[in-house]
């Protein structure tokens, strides 16, 4: 039996980490490590950045939480500013990505039930997949590890195969469809990044038909591709679209931004939560939400993803045992992997103290924060570069 009174629910990396300063963190043996894995694409502007801990420390002193029954001038400051930087009117504050998913979704069908097509509850998410755990966002991204054992499917939740255009044509033209809900970049799933012309060809289907569109960014969003908003690199926008990660740095915050059209259903009592939008959470938000929009952000996240790409695809000419392929948008990079990623991931955390995260497809992702530096960069490939020498070694031995 195990020792541990922590539910079983996840395969731990054998590493107490005890704090973090920028893109490094320490564990407690003292061991320092370089991380690109930013907390899964979430400690975006690096751990302990001053202007977050300053945010934190003088909310936390001030008021943490009032409900949702008073007005939180925070929470409406942010509101502004995430409309203010989006095709959004309305936005609803969750604690979590699966919450801002669970509102999308919720959001998505009232408005058609709002408008009197009750029946328009259909939402079709696509293969490979994430939304988070909530059984709406289980059920929406019908990825079978993460649905089996839960009881039958939601009624109402259909997936789609990822580049199945008359599939989705149908799904579209059905007259009890609600809803897409698409990440235009993939993360759990491997890193793919959905075509800009599909976006806009997406666009124009559901705008005939009726249908709304979601998009779920809450891991490609916030400057990590390279735009504010991954959907900006298509020239188009969505009705909905769920963010949460790096909104907070850290710190959790989500929300469910929607244009006033499609949230016309979500009128008073429609949704609601205790905590989402807290003083102390948006004091954060805002705070990291002023550094993200800098373009000077968003140029670096563009600037080091060159250089990144450029040297993993050389690396990939180098390593063809071991690298299949280089994917992904911005900052938000996938390396298919030939050894086992986990293995992978475990060889570069031990032998290089390079953190990487793991994917789908047998990619790992890197991760870093938008504001790593060149230095650090290179730093990272060359750790990249020790781990693919030591599993090209490893699989020879192997042989
Ligand atoms: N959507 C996407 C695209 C995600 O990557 C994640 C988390 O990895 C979620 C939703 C769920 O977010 P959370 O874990 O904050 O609930």
């Amino acid at each position: 039996m195990s020792t541990s009174h922590l539910m079983g629910v996840y395969n731990r990396a054998p590493l107490e980490v005890d704090r973090g300063r920028g893109m490094r963190l320490w564990a407690k043996d003292g061991t320092e490590y370089l991380d690109c894995v930013s907390g899964i694409s979430t400690n975006a502007l690096g751990h302990a950045h001053p202007v977050l801990v300053k945010a934190v420390t003088d909310q936390a002193e001030k008021l943490w939480h009032v409900s949702n029954i008073f007005r939180i001038p925070d929470q409406e400051k942010l509101a502004d500013m995430l409309c203010e930087h989006s095709f959004a009117d309305v936005v609803f504050f969750t604690n979590s990505g699966t919450e801002a998913v669970e509102c999308a979704i919720k959001t998505a069908r009232k408005y058609h039930h709002h408008a009197g097509n009750p029946e328009r509850i259909d939402i079709y998410g696509f293969d490979g997949s994430f939304h988070g755990r909530t059984y709406g966002a289980i059920n929406a991204a019908a990825n079978p590890s993460y649905t089996n054992g839960f009881g039958p499917p939601m009624e109402g939740f259909h997936q789609l195969t990822w580049g199945d255009h008359d599939a989705l044509k149908a799904a579209i033209a059905s007259p009890t469809t609600a809803a897409i809900i698409v990440e235009p970049v993939q993360g759990e799933g491997g890193c793919r990044a959905i075509p800009e012309h599909c976006l806009r060809d997406l666009r124009t289907l559901c705008d005939q038909h009726g249908v709304l569109i979601i998009f779920d960014e809450v891991q490609c969003g916030m400057g990590r591709t390279g735009k504010l908003w991954a959907h900006e690199w298509a020239g188009m926008q969505p009705d909905i679209m769920a963010i949460a990660k790096a909104l907070g740095g850290g710190f959790p915050i989500g929300a469910c931004l929607a244009s006033e059209k499609a949230a016309s259903g979500m009128t008073v009592g429609a949704h609601g939560s205790t905590f989402g939008g807290n003083p102390l959470a948006m004091a954060v938000g805002l705070a990291a939400f002023g550094e993200l929009v800098k373009p000077e952000l968003i140029q670096n996240v563009n600037e080091i993803a060159g250089y990144l790409k450029q040297q993993l695809h050389g690396l990939k000419e180098r390593f063809p045992d071991v690298i299949a392929d280089v994917r992904g948008k911005g900052l938000l990079i996938g390396v298919k992997l030939i050894p086992n990623n986990r293995d992978f991931m475990a060889l570069a955390r031990d032998e290089q103290h390079l953190l990487i995260a793991g994917g789908g497809d047998n990619c790992c992702r890197i991760l870093p924060p938008l504001n790593i530096t060149l230095e650090e960069a290179r730093e990272a490939i060359e750790k990249f570069e020790g781990a693919c020498e030591v599993a090209r070694a490893q699989m020879k031995a192997a042989a």
